[in-house]
């Protein structure tokens, strides 16, 4: 985390996991540990948690995410939600493309960049992820992969427009595996992926975006890879759904003191 133009964010992704009861004590929990002065801290809870979530983390400094969100505004789209229908429950963030969604559900580079335009619509912070997957790293085709993801992303955006934009990298291979990106791996990621935003778009924008690490982060590779200047936060997973260690990852150790959090 080098920049002080960018604030450090970390997201949790709590995915299709745990009842009303279970969210409420977990974001509880969670909020209970969470000072105010340290990283952004957004908790991406499933739909059906997001209004009482909100509504139980009121004046605390911890925004509401939704997972995904349809890319119109209201329409016969049996099962989807909309961006307004998650900011009127509360959400001020919205991850897009995660690579669930891009395996699974048929997610593409198309539908990604309609979606940041329904999220930004809708007053929604996108978190965009991108990553390759192990077959495209092996065959050295990581930055391939990444430019055409982030172009098909931003297609027909002006710069201004993607200023509140989060990128996050989540190389697939790293994602609910237990293996991590090792720092330097990441920070590669991250460097290309800010000269691309740079070169394709704008360089203002570039050395405001923040660009998040997601796969596998835990209590005990935080710091290591929050010290790559370059990673400006990070989008939990698994160890999300455990608050001590959750709140261990939003306590990460800067590098340098000044940088990141005060401590
Ligand atoms: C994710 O779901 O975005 C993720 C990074 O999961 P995990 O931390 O479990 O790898």
């Amino acid at each position: 985390m080098s920049s002080p133009l960018r604030k450090p964010f970390i997201a949790g992704n709590w995915k299709m996991h745990l009842t009303l009861a279970e969210s409420l004590a977990l974001a509880k929990e969670v909020a209970a540990g969470c000072a105010e002065g340290g990283p952004d801290v957004a908790l991406c809870v499933p739909f059906t948690a997001v209004a009482a979530v909100a509504e139980a983390l009121k004046g605390r400094p911890i925004l509401v995410g939704g997972q995904d969100l349809h890319w119109e505004p209201q329409g016969a789209f049996t099962g989807e939600v909309a961006g307004r229908q998650l900011a009127d429950a509360g959400c001020r963030v919205a991850i897009i493309g995660h690579s669930e969604r891009r395996r699974c559900f048929g997610e593409t580079d198309e539908t990604v960049n309609k979606k940041i335009k329904a999220a930004l619509g809708a007053d929604l912070i996108p978190i965009v992820c991108v990553g390759e997957t192990l077959d495209e790293r092996e065959q050295q085709k990581t930055y391939r992969v990444l430019e055409t993801q982030i172009r098909g992303a931003f297609m027909n955006f002006a710069p201004d427009e993607l200023a509140r934009v989060i990128i996050a990298y989540e190389p697939v291979w790293a994602i609910g595996t237990g293996k991590t990106a090792a720092p330097a791996q990441a920070q590669d990621a991250h460097t290309f992926i800010r000269k691309y935003v740079a070169r394709s778009l704008q360089e203002k924008l570039a050395a405001g975006m923040r660009i998040l690490y997601g796969g596998s982060v835990k209590a005990d590779n935080v710091d290591a890879l929050m010290a790559e200047p370059d990673l400006d936060g990070a989008l939990v997973g698994g160890e999300s759904l455990k608050a001590a260690n959750f709140l261990r990852i939003i306590r990460f150790k800067a590098a340098a003191p000044g940088i990141g959090q005060a401590r």
